[in-house]
């Protein structure tokens, strides 16, 4: 039951960095972006196209596609709310892949994106339409799957049934997304096992927050309930230290530690992110979250590296 490999997802050019105050270099995006791939990220969600006035740090999403290494091995992802947003991301030519996102509960939904959490199906269901139509793939992604900031508790059965829907557009994965980082790994093997059942053979990928510090084991308790695709984010990126309660994505090295460890293979090189997240930390001008970077290396590196 257990995949022996899972696909890498890295979202800190838009999820890690859009929770961010600082408001960040194109140039630095792009050299996180390029880290990411050379570290191994075959997939990036590199940018959102969303309003500039109210996301400032995304108001560079034409940039930085602009500026995308050319890599026909990459899959670069834009995350979009609407047509107009899709419209954008498509005029770019430099991204392959569409984000849409669905969120489980009315009041989320309503004070996210203006729409009830019916409306957002459908919005998700137009935007995964629209990506095929202009010859592109889309991900569908279920905001707030295992609880809501202002509703609570959400039924699984609410979950299973947006999977469904959204699944019938052809999305090439259906996530369950912790936006505010309340899931706990017994809630998270349930929802995986129940999402995976209802949309298969659709892939389930995973999205956690560390907010609560469940995140890692969130994602082990997911990919061992069959969950294929994990979201991570470079050093834990997002976590705003001016915003309390808001935390960021579970760290890719700190993933690809723990993954890797367990003989679940990733296409990460573990040094590779731990540099990057290095880099990173200098550019935030702070210390992130993540723990295996500020870690010593284990096992200790014997080989030497190609020359
Ligand atoms: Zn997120």
């Amino acid at each position: 039951m257990v995949s022996p490999v899972i696909e890498f997802v890295e979202v800190g050019p838009r999820d890690g960095l859009q929770n961010e105050r600082a408001v960040i270099s194109t140039a630095d995006k792009i050299g996180l972006i390029e880290r990411a791939i050379m570290a191994g990220a075959r997939r990036i969600e590199v940018t959102s196209f969303v309003n500039p006035a109210r996301v400032p740090q995304m108001a560079d999403a034409e940039a930085v596609c602009a500026a995308l290494p050319d890599r026909a091995d990459v899959t670069y992802i834009g995350l979009v709310m609407n047509g107009r947003g899709a419209d954008r991301a498509i005029a770019t030519g430099r991204i392959d892949q569409l984000g849409a996102v669905a969120v489980s509960t009315d009041q989320f939904a309503i004070a996210n994106q203006g729409q009830t959490s019916d409306e957002s199906v459908e919005a998700a269901k137009a935007i995964i339409a629209q990506a095929k139509a202009a010859g592109l793939t889309a991900q569908a992604t279920i905001g707030a799957s295992f609880g809501c900031p202002f509703e609570g508790e959400v039924s699984e059965a609410r979950v299973v049934q947006m999977a469904q829907r959204l699944a019938e557009a052809g999305p090439i994965e259906v996530a369950l997304a912790d936006t505010i980082g309340v899931a706990d790994p017994a809630h998270v093997a349930r929802l995986v096992a129940a999402v995976r059942a209802a949309i298969d053979p659709l892939p389930v990928r995973v999205h956690f927050h560390n907010t609560r510090g469940t995140g890692l084991a969130n994602v082990w308790s997911a990919v061992a309930a069959g969950a294929r695709v994990v979201d991570a984010s470079l050093g834990g990126l997002g976590g705003c230290p001016f915003a309390p309660g808001a935390a960021g994505n579970v760290s890719s090295e700190d993933v690809v530690y723990m993954l890797e460890r367990g003989h679940i293979a990733t296409g990460m090189d573990l040094d590779q992110l731990i540099a990057a997240s290095a880099w990173l930390s200098g550019i935030m001008g702070r210390k992130l979250p993540g723990m295996v970077a500020q870690a010593p290396r284990f096992p200790k590196v014997t080989a030497t590296k190609d020359a």
